[in-house]
């Protein structure tokens, strides 16, 4: 797509990237039939072919309008087009260049500004965040009032605490805890903990943990969302041996981890440690599945988060080792949504589709009636956990109570 970017865009570097990345879309329109958005409005300016042409005339008009704010904000950065897209077109990459400028042409309604910055503040205040789930823990019974939140209180199975500390581990990672995943679901990683602790593997944390920095960056608040990134790398070049792997549980930070070498310009004095630290970030899947695992059954629908499908590139990794495990796998999502519509902060800023897609995915992962729906990723396990009447959690909760079961 050939684009003249307006005389204002001179001097900027990423407005070139983002030239370079619109002339790589051919418009052919491969990308369409896996968008969710399109999937859902039928609209050509909610497909990703459309979205590029938006900001392609925003680029050359060197304005924002109010169809250009739609149409993105209605994007759920899910990538599924960049899965389909036979010319590689970098679209998460455009679509942040392009929020970056929305949001410094303060082009969105003051109350929408008010709206976004209050969700950002709200979950970048940690210790907000661990109180106020820790409360809403424990007035899960009264379901009338966890049903008025915007997303659901999911249960953790009992997971028994693993064996003590290795004096000698074959092997040291660093577990990051996540800013959401801590507060709200911590038997996450006590789970990982618990599984890594039995194959000798010694788990580190990191004190004081930095935000990964996707909520800020992602909403196009580029210089803080890489102030975020900046902290984190620091403290892992800190405190964490030189050859230790970086493991995230939750695919959505961990999506963000390795990405960090694209956050950074090549001038950047943290460039060169963003690239290393990209090379050791790991999901757990890819790091468990190096074991070998046997579990009392159960039967299970599996939800692959976008950003382990489409992001990582690890789709059908959890349904593998879980299989090999022994659990049952039921039929599962509809294999051509992409997305249940949680997207980070996408259930509060668009809560109309979210739930339109929530539901549509619930429908096909409740149809073979498992006993439990896992995911991988924080803002999913919420998500799906506020419309499923099935319980909802982290497969390795799951993998971690039914192998404990097996084994004692
Ligand atoms: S599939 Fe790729 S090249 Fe084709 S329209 Fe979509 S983004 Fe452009
Ligand atoms: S990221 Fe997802 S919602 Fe956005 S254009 Fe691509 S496929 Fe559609």
């Amino acid at each position: 797509m050939k684009t003249t970017l307006h005389p204002r865009f001179r001097n900027s570097s990423e407005a070139a990237r983002a030239e370079t990345i619109m002339r790589s879309c051919v418009h052919c329109g491969f990308c369409t039939s896996g968008c969710p958005t399109y999937q859902l409005l039928g609209d050509e300016n909610d497909s990703p072919r459309g979205r590029i042409a938006l900001i392609k005339e925003m680029f050359e008009v060197g304005e924002v309008n109010e169809a250009h704010s739609t149409h993105l904000d209605r994007c759920l950065t899910c990538r599924s087009c960049e899965t389909h897209c036979p010319s590689g077109v970098a679209y998460t990459e455009l679509l942040d260049i392009a929020k970056g400028f929305m949001t410094e042409s303060r082009a969105r309604s003051l109350r929408s500004r008010l709206w976004r910055g209050l969700v950002r503040r709200i979950l970048s205040a940690q210790d907000l965040l661990t109180m106020g789930f820790t409360v809403l823990r424990a007035l899960k019974p009264l379901r009338w009032l966890t049903s008025l939140l915007p997303f659901g209180i999911p249960l953790a199975p009992e997971i028994k605490p693993g064996a003590d500390e290795l004096t000698e581990p074959s092997t040291t990672v660093v577990v990051l805890e996540g800013c959401v995943q801590q507060a709200a679901t911590p038997s996450v990683n006590e789970a990982l903990r618990t599984l890594l602790l039995s194959q000798g593997v010694a788990a580190l944390s990191i004190q004081g943990e930095a935000c990964c920095g996707a909520l800020n960056y992602h909403l196009g608040e580029h210089d803080q969302g890489r102030q975020d990134m900046r902290r984190l790398l620091h403290q892992i070049r800190d405190q964490v041996p030189g050859d230790a792997l970086v493991v995230s549980s939750a695919s959505g930070c961990g999506v963000t981890v390795k990405d960090y070498a694209k956050y950074f310009s090549r001038s950047d004095p943290d460039y060169g440690l963003a690239i290393e630290i990209s090379r050791r970030a790991i999901d757990a899947v890819e790091l468990l599945r190096r074991y070998t695992w046997k579990v009392k059954p159960l039967r299970i629908a599996i939800h692959n988060p976008c950003t382990l499908t489409h992001g990582q590139g690890l789709d059908g990794a959890v349904g593998e080792l879980l299989s090999g495990a022994g659990f049952e796998l039921t039929i599962g999502a509809p294999a051509t949504l992409a997305c249940c519509g949680s997207a980070g902060t996408y259930s509060v800023l668009q809560p109309t589709l979210s739930k339109q897609l929530r539901d549509k995915m619930l429908s096909g992962l409740q149809r073979d009636t498992p006993d439990v729906i896992v995911t991988a990723n924080i803002g999913c396990h919420l998500h799906l956990a506020a419309g499923s009447s099935i319980p909802v959690m982290h497969w390795i909760e799951i993998l971690c109570h039914q192998w404990q079961l097996q084994n004692t």
